[in-house]
């Protein structure tokens, strides 16, 4: 078989600024030992997250110039309406200026005090908004999507024995809706099969509860159902796509992700009297229905991006990229979360780093040698940002010490990739002279953001 290469050539390039491993070690310094704190323009390859950092297309660019950026009615708003329609099948298309905006909206009406929300995996933002509204937000991973070395096809499916007993003991008039994340992102960007979309959809009609999907990537799950579920090989993407979203009763999707543009979102429904009341808070926290947020521009390139994603030589590409970084530094000995998914690659530092314990976060240790090698920015996933105090003030860690890199659609080259193997050689080497972090501020919520560390001695 011949290489996969990038489905694209290049038209506008930008800059990538090299610094110096003494300026690296001064920059880690100054941001305090944290990644987020470090400008980006001291960043070489940037693995943060995939999220709104994807490149656009030519045709992307030349619908901006074609965006009708009237307030009421816009052409380029009917160019995307009929877009999502065409995918989704959903009626009711409200545009949104990201995913998280979408989420408000949809909790503010269906959330609340009482109220439980099952989904495989909540992403953080989704989370955030179904506590916010009142209502708890409660995870069904399989067995087999919480242990990171267990290869398996589906490792982002539902429980959905567990959701029904759930259901039984909850009761159905308390779950206003269910959510599948596609991929499941928080556990590994891992994908949902088709049959277990379509059995938690029977085990909801049975309890009478709507299904929605979050779908931020849900190409690169529909190409995984291509690749691996028996009855798909000879269909495209699209339509695998159009059958995952005719078992929803609901959508909601950062186009950050997917769509491959740097910003926007969408609330899809097929219930009327739903989407009138989104309607009307959309008015008061995003904008007129016909631009929510977003101004015409954007909705064009979503529109266009939406096409483009379902591209069976991009999603070769993509999902073959990710892969090909997970298989390197599984030669080279560095332990990740098996199989690779769809948008990252996530180190196992607990296991990477056995020496460090993990309230003296192993994961931080590989972030800061990642960029002191390489410029490279990679984001822990672990103790930092999910660990909790105690009473007596210990920090409980989560069950994982994760390092994602994240990597943003049709922005680097398989050199770039390689650049990145060849520093976790580096990173291998190394690993038994690197020490733990400590903590030295923190704020009280989302502390990774702005934490500062010191190196431990
Ligand atoms: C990114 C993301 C969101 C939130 O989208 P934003 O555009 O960042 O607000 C929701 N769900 C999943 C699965 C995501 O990956």
């Amino acid at each position: 078989m011949k290489t996969i290469i990038e489905p694209f050539k290049i038209k506008s390039v930008e800059p990538i600024r090299f610094t110096t491993l003494e300026e690296r070690i001064k920059i880690l310094h100054d941001a305090h030992y944290n990644p987020f704190l470090i400008h980006a323009e001291d960043v070489l390859i940037d693995l943060l997250t995939d999220s709104g950092t994807s490149a656009m297309s030519a045709k992307q660019w030349a619908g901006m110039m074609e965006g009708d950026e009237s307030y009421a009615g816009a052409r380029s708003f009917f160019r995307f309406e009929k877009a999502v329609q065409d995918l989704t099948g959903m009626k009711n298309i409200i545009p949104t200026h990201q995913g998280r905006a979408a989420e408000k909206i949809l909790f503010t009406i269906i959330g609340g005090a009482g109220k439980y929300i099952p989904n495989n995996t909540h992403f953080d933002t989704t989370r955030a908004n179904v506590e916010f509204s009142g209502a708890v937000a409660v995870d069904f991973q399989t067995e087999e999507g919480k242990r990171p070395d267990v290869i398996a096809p589906f490792k982002g499916n539902m429980n959905v024995a567990a959701l029904e007993k759930f259901i039984q003991e909850t009761g159905a008039e308390n779950i206003p809706v269910c959510f599948i994340t596609v991929t499941n992102n928080s556990g590994g960007g891992q994908p949902v099969s088709m049959q277990n979309i379509r059995e938690t959809k029977s085990v909801l009609n049975k309890y009478g509860i709507p299904l929605f999907i979050d779908a931020c990537r849900f190409a690169e799950n529909a190409f995984f159902i291509k690749k691996r579920e028996k009855g798909y090989d000879n269909k495209t993407p699209k339509e695998i796509a159009q059958e995952m979203f005719s078992y929803a009763d609901g959508v909601t999707m950062s186009a950050k992700k997917d769509a491959i543009v740097n910003m926007g979102g969408f609330l899809a429904l097929n219930n009327d009297s739903l989407a009138t009341q989104a309607r009307n808070l959309l008015i008061v926290t995003e904008g007129f229905p016909t631009y929510g947020g977003l101004a015409g521009r954007d909705l064009e390139a979503i529109a266009q991006g939406l096409e483009e994603v379902l591209d069976e030589h991009y999603l070769t590409y993509r999902l073959r990229s990710v892969e090909y970084l997970g298989n390197k530094l599984t030669e080279i000995g560095i332990p990740i979360l098996q199989p690779p998914g769809g948008h990252a690659i996530y180190i196992d530092a607990k296991s990477f780093l056995p020496h460090i314990a993990p309230h003296e976060y192993p994961g931080q240790s590989v972030v800061c040698e990642l960029y002191k090698i390489g410029g490279i920015r990679s984001v822990e996933i672990g103790s930092v940002m999910f660990g909790k105090y105690d009473e007596k003030g210990n920090i409980v860690s989560p069950p994982m010490e994760l390092v994602r890199l994240a990597i943003p659609r049709r922005v680097y080259t398989q050199s770039h990739i390689d650049y990145v193997i060849e520093c976790s050689i580096e990173l291998h080497s190394n690993r038994k002279s690197l020490t733990g972090y400590a903590i030295t501020y923190e704020a009280p919520q989302l502390r990774h953001f702005t934490a500062q560390f010191k190196p431990l001695a």
